[in-house]
């Protein structure tokens, strides 16, 4: 064993020069012609990344699989309500979910949303079989992912409409957040038979619109906007 003659510290016998200081190691003992072997690879033994193809093979097989074990178990075993369609409504809305991660990536962002509302709205309405009436779905469950699917289609179309930018995009956040709420807010009242007025959220609508006119004013005023950009390093 052999230490560095600079900074002292323990040197492996194939080193030709120090890991710490770069000092070169000289060891009289040894002859000049051997020729040092490497106590690491030189090579990088990555392992090769998984195909997608192979990801959505597993993931339908196993979303296939849990939706018709659990059918089966709930017509043969476990009978009475029929629990299972639950679980076979989550596997297809995440089956639909997946699709433009691992499966179809060229799907344009739009029509990927709309397929989310889709499946989204087909998981509530295999919960109504278990439930007494079909009121809550009609009535509420519906109308708010037809509001969430409205809400997230224009954020998508605003996004590739205009230039992208943090401030932007924030104050398309705000709007949409209080646009959701109001409606939110609305189409539960309607749902319960409550007169049509807002109260709780008009607070988030109050306090977006403030928000939102802030946000407004400093894309207007380019002189702001860059000072801005400049503090938060965006
Ligand atoms: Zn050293």
């Amino acid at each position: 064993m052999s230490y560095c003659v600079n900074c002292g510290v323990k040197l492996d016998s194939s080193l030709d020069s120090c890991p710490l200081c770069h000092t070169p190691v000289i060891n009289p003992n040894e002859p000049e012609h051997i020729k040092k072997a490497h106590p690491y690879p030189t090579e990088k033994g990555q392992v090769d990344s998984v195909r997608r193809s192979d990801v959505a093979i597993l993931t339908i097989i196993v979303l296939l699989a849990t939706s018709l074990s659990c059918l089966l178990l709930n017509l043969y075993v476990f009978t009475g309500i029929m629990w299972s369609l639950f679980i076979i409504g989550v596997c297809i809305l995440l089956f639909v979910l997946l699709i433009p991660l691992i499966i179809y990536t060229k799907v344009p962002a739009y029509v990927s949303i709309l397929f989310d509302g889709i499946a989204l709205a087909f998981f509530l309405y295999l919960i109504t079989f278990t439930t007494p009436g079909i009121g809550w779905f009609t009535k509420l469950a519906l109308p708010i992912v037809v509001l969430l699917t409205i809400l997230a289609e224009v954020f998508v179309l605003l996004l590739r409409a205009f230039p992208v930018s943090f401030i932007s995009t924030a104050l398309y956040v705000f709007v949409e957040i209080a646009m959701f709420c109001s409606g939110l807010e609305l189409l539960i009242r309607h749902f319960t038979g409550s007169p049509l007025r807002l109260t709780w959220s008009a607070i988030i609508l109050t306090v977006c619109c403030v928000i939102a006119i802030m946000l407004i004013t400093v894309l207007c005023i380019r002189r702001l906007r860059e000072a801005i950009r400049r503090r938060l390093h965006f």
